[in-house]
């Protein structure tokens, strides 16, 4: 595979540590944020970590939203726009998995825009799932039925906040679902066809992070040191999917999430088939994947997936589609929606229709 590569970086403040969240006030300040959107969802109300955001903003909290809900509904956004207008942010704090982030990446992007181009409003991020979004300017909006994807450099969050303590009560399911598409994230950063030098380097480190802590966090989800490592890795899968684009896999995984199977349920299962479809074109970059999987031994490409594979069966996720509700008359017109997505067009070994379909087949 060539190495040509085209690359953007942005600005980006990153603060990693346990028990980060409570200087949430001295970090926003130092962004120079004066008035703070707090955004988050209910959930974060009942357990009290909303609180504790409240408080380490102290003065520079200006208003508060949290009914963040899955999918990112139009309406919510409203909504949370109205309170930021009426407390006259200048920062906006998402602290939540990838649906509070996809809120606070929209009413930022829209608060920009009804202030014209001098009007600069910073995004914060406090991401407490292993989805990666923290780490991209893309987010979905879903409106009359349909989520509706944009890439907003605005909505790029300028400081990320990870503290581990959040993610000790990530619920099991949670935990290895977006682990699940975490790891994924890596391996298909690693052979897109718009990887990058740093994706790839950021993705085999992230990978070996998340194959070391998934397996202790499905034995003890309170095991601090995994928690850490796992979010680590996440960072480092979210930095993938920013400079490398994602491949078929993902294009296949958007289109069973449209036929209502769960995204991580989608990711653990699909990604050894693509990676075994991907062999002739990306042999190397999947042995690489294997070598960081097994630390320094060298397993042939054909032993790297099977590595991917034992991981993700070891999880406690179903490992067939059969088994998610999908039927197999499902299939052709899932393979025609993945082959729709433009992510498809990262893959290294360019595929048909037919071809989609026998991989889906296979997973059935
Ligand atoms: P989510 O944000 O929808 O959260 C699911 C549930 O888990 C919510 O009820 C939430 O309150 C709860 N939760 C989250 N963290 C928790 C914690 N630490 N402890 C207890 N409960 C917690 O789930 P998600 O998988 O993180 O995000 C999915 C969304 O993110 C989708 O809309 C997806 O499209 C988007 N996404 C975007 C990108 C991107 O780059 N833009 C990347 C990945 C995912």
């Amino acid at each position: 595979m060539s190495l040509a590569f085209s690359d953007y970086f942005a600005a980006q403040r990153i603060v990693f540590g346990a028990g980060e969240l409570d200087r949430l006030g001295d970090l926003a300040r130092d962004l120079g944020a004066k008035r703070v959107l707090l955004c988050t969802s209910g959930s974060y109300a009942r357990n009290g970590v909303a609180d504790r955001a409240a408080r380490a903003l102290g003065a520079w909290l200006a208003g508060r939203f949290e009914a963040v809900r899955p999918h990112v509904p139009e309406e919510s956004v409203e909504h949370a726009l109205d309170i930021a207008r009426d407390a006259g942010v200048d920062a906006v704090v998402a602290l939540g998995g990838g649906s509070a982030l996809g809120t606070g990446k929209a009413v930022t992007a829209r608060l920009c825009d009804a202030g014209g181009t001098a009007h600069r409003i910073s995004l914060i991020a406090v991401p407490t799932t292993y989805a990666g979004s923290e780490m991209t300017p893309v987010y979905g909006v879903t409106s009359t039925g349909q989520k509706h994807t944009t890439s907003d450099a605005r909505a790029l969050a300028r400081l990320v906040v990870y503290d581990p303590d959040l993610t000790l009560d990530l619920p099991a399911d949670l935990t290895v679902g977006t682990g699940a598409n975490a790891l994924a994230h890596c391996v298909e950063g690693v052979y897109s066809l718009r990887r990058t030098p740093l994706a790839t380097a950021c993705a085999l480190e992230g990978a070996a992070r998340i194959a070391w802590s998934l397996p202790r966090l499905i034995e003890d989800g309170q095991d601090r040191e995994a928690r850490e490592t796992m979010l680590a890795g996440a960072h480092l899968a979210g930095v993938t999917i920013a400079h490398a684009g994602m491949a078929l896999h993902h294009a296949i995984c958007h289109a069973l999430g449209g036929a209502g199977v769960p995204h991580g349920v989608a990711n653990a299962i699909m990604l050894p088939h693509v990676m075994r479809f991907n062999l002739p074109a990306a042999s190397e970059e999947i042995a690489a994947i294997g070598r960081t999987l097994q630390g320094g031994a060298s397993p042939t490409p054909n032993e790297a997936v099977d590595l991917v594979e034992s991981l993700l069966h070891a999880l406690p996720l179903p490992h067939r589609l059969r088994a998610t509700g999908i039927s197999e008359s499902d299939i052709p017109a899932i393979a025609v929606h993945a082959l729709e997505s433009a992510t498809a067009r990262g893959n290294p070994q360019p595929a048909t229709q037919a071809q989609v379909e026998e991989i889906l087949r296979a997973a059935w």
